[in-house]
């Protein structure tokens, strides 16, 4: 679009939050440009969630057949990653997801699409190469990249992020992965399982920080049996190269010293506002780089928005959707918007899994709520008899008062998936009365948010 043309819309990056807030907006008619530098669809479907998922179902894949005998199937031979094959698979499935996205756009005939780096050049303008496109409304969706931490040494060293560990065509020998949040312990049961001897050094006293200590517990007690060395406390301080490999130092009340042949970097996210002259034009960021906003996702400059991940947490795929159609409901149909009180649930797809719904029982505690809990492990439960699943738990915290479920917490198999009827409990207000009475089938995992719910009402 050539100089001097005015969009209804103008929405910089086309990842899971500026693509549907763009789709839907020009679909009610607003005449929208959308701004992407790489791929459409962003970190999740290029980077993140979809080839993450893919990849580590390969893993599961791997673990099941070493676990065949438990089973009663014969598996002749060795169980080896054939890492081009892990790749390819991915790629073919992020190709397909990516091809109906990009049909999306370009049949939308309300919608254009600029390939480019953008950059701000007045609150109502960006500029992309030597276009300068304007709008009265623009939406920042940025995104965000894996952080860079102070390490000594690193910048000496090979290391791989995020990114990289989805493109290796080999299994590394050892791997240390740095940061023991959720993308570090994807990883590194990830590469655990195609064979690689990991390491996870994490800063704080226990993996998933975010979580119940009783889930992190699980998840620590599961990586060990796998073979996974968890440190905790130990913050990686060095990295250096040596004969043998790349030693690892970590600042421990014991110091912890490592050689490895390859090293992980999951140590959070960075916003991609660098460089964008957001504060040149009135958008204010935080002190980590972060657009702000209120809870309409407007920023410090009038008519300019910001939603997903450069706004901060929550840094989820369905929370930056959630932030799309909210928008779209206001840009489009004028409709006041909040996301105040909204449930936003994560997981993390480890094995087991974690399914994570409102407050924790600390959370809840500090709130000021009497709290009531009801816990169910899936040890004393049929289904994961029968699956040779029977690690983990369902743990629900209530207001002991009102009997209103304030958070859940599933870590076992498919916790990220029977959270789910625990979201909406939260989102209706349900009792754990109600989820107690309400019928489950058998033999099923969710039968033990049942017995959970039934257990609410018992002295611990
Ligand atoms: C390894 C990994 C695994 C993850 N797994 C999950 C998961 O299982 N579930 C989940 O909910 N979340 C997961 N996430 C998080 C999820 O990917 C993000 O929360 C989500 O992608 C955020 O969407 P977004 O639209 O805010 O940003 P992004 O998807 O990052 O999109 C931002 C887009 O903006 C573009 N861009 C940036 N700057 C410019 C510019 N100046 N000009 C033009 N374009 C620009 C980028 O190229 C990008 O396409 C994972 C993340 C990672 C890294």
């Amino acid at each position: 679009m050539s100089n001097g043309y005015k969009y209804d819309l103008l929405v910089l990056g086309g990842g899971m939050a500026g693509l549907p807030v763009a789709m839907k907006c020009a679909y009610s008619g607003m005449k929208t440009a959308l701004v992407e530098e790489d791929l459409l669809g962003g970190t999740c479907l290029n980077r993140g969630c979809i080839p993450t998922k893919t990849m580590l179902r390969s893993a599961e894949v791997a673990n099941l057949a070493r676990r065949s005998e438990e089973f009663g199937i014969d598996i002749d031979g060795a169980i080896e990653a054939d890492m081009d094959a892990i790749v390819q698979r991915k790629d073919d499935i992020v190709e397909s997801i990516r091809e109906g996205a990009c049909e999306n756009v370009e049949s939308n005939e309300n919608i254009d699409f600029i390939e480019g780096h953008g950059v701000f050049a007045s609150a109502h303008e960006i500029q992309v190469d030597n276009q300068t496109l304007s709008a009265d409304t623009i939406v920042i969706n940025t995104g965000a990249r894996p952080t860079k931490p102070q390490i000594d040494g690193l910048d000496d060293i090979d290391v791989q992020d995020s990114t990289d560990l989805l493109e290796r065509d080999s299994v590394p020998d050892s791997l240390a992965v740095i940061g023991g949040g959720y993308v570090g312990c994807e990883y590194a049961q990830m590469y655990s399982r195609f064979g690689a001897d990991v390491t996870v050094f994490q800063r704080g006293d226990r993996l998933l920080p975010d979580e119940d200590p009783d889930v992190s517990e699980v998840i620590e007690s599961a990586f060990e049996d796998e073979g996974i060395s968890v440190q905790t406390d130990a913050p990686v301080t060095a990295l250096s190269k040596t004969d043998s490999g790349i030693r690892v130092d970590a600042d421990a009340d014991d110091p912890v010293s490592v050689t490895v042949s390859d090293v992980a970097l999951a140590a959070g996210r960075t916003p991609n506002t660098d460089g964008l002259r957001l504060e040149d034009v009135g958008v204010s960021l935080d002190e980590r780089g972060f657009v702000e906003t209120d809870d309409s996702f407007s920023t410090t400059a009038d008519g300019v928005y910001a939603i997903g991940d450069v706004s901060g947490p929550p840094m989820f795929t369905h929370s930056a959707r959630d932030d799309a159609d909210l928008l779209y409901r206001h840009l489009a149909k004028d409709e006041s918007i909040s996301t105040e009180g909204r449930t936003v649930p994560w997981a993390v797809f480890t094995d087991p899994q974690v399914g994570h719904a409102g407050l924790t029982e600390q959370e809840a505690r500090d709130e000021g709520y009497e709290v009531g809990i009801g816990r169910q492990d899936f040890a004393d439960q049929g289904k994961p008899k029968a699956l040779g699943e029977t690690e983990g738990f369902v743990k629900l915290v209530t207001d002991a008062e009102t009997d209103e479920l304030l958070g859940a917490h599933v870590v076992g198999e498919q916790g990220a998936e029977i959270v789910h009827e625990l979201v909406l409990a939260i989102e209706l207000g349900a009792t754990a009365e109600q989820i107690a009475e309400t019928m489950h089938i058998h033999p099923t995992l969710p039968e033990s948010i049942n017995s959970a719910a039934g257990g609410v009402h018992k002295p611990s």
